[in-house]
Order: C-alpha cells, then sequence, then structure tokens
C-alpha cells in the first residue's frame, strides 16, 4: 500500500470519530503528557495548532504558557516552516489550509527542548505519515529536539510506507498511553 491509499484509509477511519469521541481521546492524551517527562521537563516546547480532526492542542499550549515555559507555533512561508514563539496575547489567523498561525512574528532560530508533531498516521515503529506536503519533514531535518508524534489510536497502521527523507519520532502518545 502506497502513502496516498494509507492517507485515505486513516482518513476515513477519523472521518467516522464522534466529536464526543474526540474530546474524550484528546483529554486522554494531554493526561498523558503533562505526566511524560519530556514534557515536564522541557523549557522551550514548539507545539502544532490543531485541526478538528487532530488530537486537539490548544489545551496543551494553554498548559505550557501557564507554566512558564517558552511555546513556540508554526508558521508556514512558502514551502518552509518556522517556529514563531507566542504567548497569551499574540493574534492568530488562519492561513490557506485552515490551520491557525500567529498574524505575525519572527522565526526563532535557536533549538527547543520538545516539538509536538501533527501526524496522519504512524506505526509502532514510530515511522510518520503526514499530509503529503513535507513540512515537518524538512523542519525536523538535522534537528536535536525531542520529537513527539500526539494521534487517535484509529490513525495507527500495520506499517508505514517510508521513504528516504521521511523523519522518524522519539515517540507518541495516544489516548492509551505512550509508545516509545
Ligand atoms: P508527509 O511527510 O507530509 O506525509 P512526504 O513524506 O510524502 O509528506 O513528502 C512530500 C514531499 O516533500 C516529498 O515528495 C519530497 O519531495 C518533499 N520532501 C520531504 N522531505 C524533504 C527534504 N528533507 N528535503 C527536500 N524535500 C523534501
Ligand atoms: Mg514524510
Amino acid at each position: 500500500m502506497d502513502k496516498k491509499e494509507q492517507r485515505k484509509i486513516v482518513k476515513e477511519k477519523l472521518e467516522k470519530m464522534t466529536e464526543d469521541e474526540r474530546i474524550s481521546a484528546s483529554d486522554k492524551i494531554f493526561d498523558h503528557l503533562k505526566n511524560f517527562d519530556a514534557y515536564k521537563s522541557a523549557k522551550s516546547v514548539f507545539c502544532y495548532l490543531s485541526t478538528p480532526n487532530e488530537a486537539d492542542t490548544m489545551n496543551i499550549v494553554r498548559h505550557a504558557i501557564k507554566r512558564g515555559k517558552s511555546v513556540y507555533v508554526p508558521k508556514t512561508d512558502g514551502d518552509l516552516m518556522s517556529m514563531v514563539l507566542i504567548d497569551v496575547d499574540t493574534e492568530f489567523w488562519f492561513n490557506k489550509w485552515g490551520i491557525l498561525e500567529p498574524k505575525e512574528g519572527e522565526p526563532y532560530k535557536g533549538e527547543v527542548d520538545l516539538a509536538i508533531i501533527p501526524l496522519i498516521g504512524y506505526d509502532k515503529e514510530l515511522n510518520r505519515l503526514g499530509h503529503g506536503k513535507g513540512y515537518y519533514d524538512r523542519f525536523l531535518e538535522d534537528r536535536k529536539t525531542y520529537k513527539l508524534g500526539l494521534a487517535f489510536s484509529c490513525q495507527e497502521l500495520d506499517s508505514v510506507a517510508t521513504e528516504e527523507h521521511d523523519i522518524k519520532l522519539d515517540a507518541i502518545i495516544n489516548e492509551n498511553g505512550v509508545i516509545l
């Protein structure tokens, strides 16, 4: 099965989840994350801003800011994605893919302790399948940061079709716990 077919299969499963199931699973993912050492110890965190079909990250972002962590979110510019520092006063808009991103902000060139990454599909070997644009593969290339994926368990595949440029994750959290 190629990546395109795998994305289709997972997307169909995601569509079948009810709003209640998503909220409940996202709450569990948030609870697992709060107990996860790489999150607890992180002084700086990069985190995606979730769309309705993804594990919710709004609670995570709020929690991290409240805990005094430096929080960065993605902002795209052409083929590149950079990290922008946010706080409670940051203004957001929806970009062309319907993803929230800061209206303004300079790309942060430094490193973060933890990067929380979205995905379409994953497998137990921590391979990641994205939306097919390669943004996160390019973003994560040569980065030393700890790479954590968040997902619902229905996004699990037996074996993700991978290519050489695909970047593996260090861990994945779903509603059932941590996969290492
Ligand atoms: P995704 O990870 O979003 O599912 P793919 O892994 O299928 O997407 O990658 C999509 C495209 O992005 C690839 O065909 C490739 O052209 C490009 N790409 C991915 N990683 C890199 C990279 N490190 N350098 C250059 N191009 C890349
Ligand atoms: Mg990829």
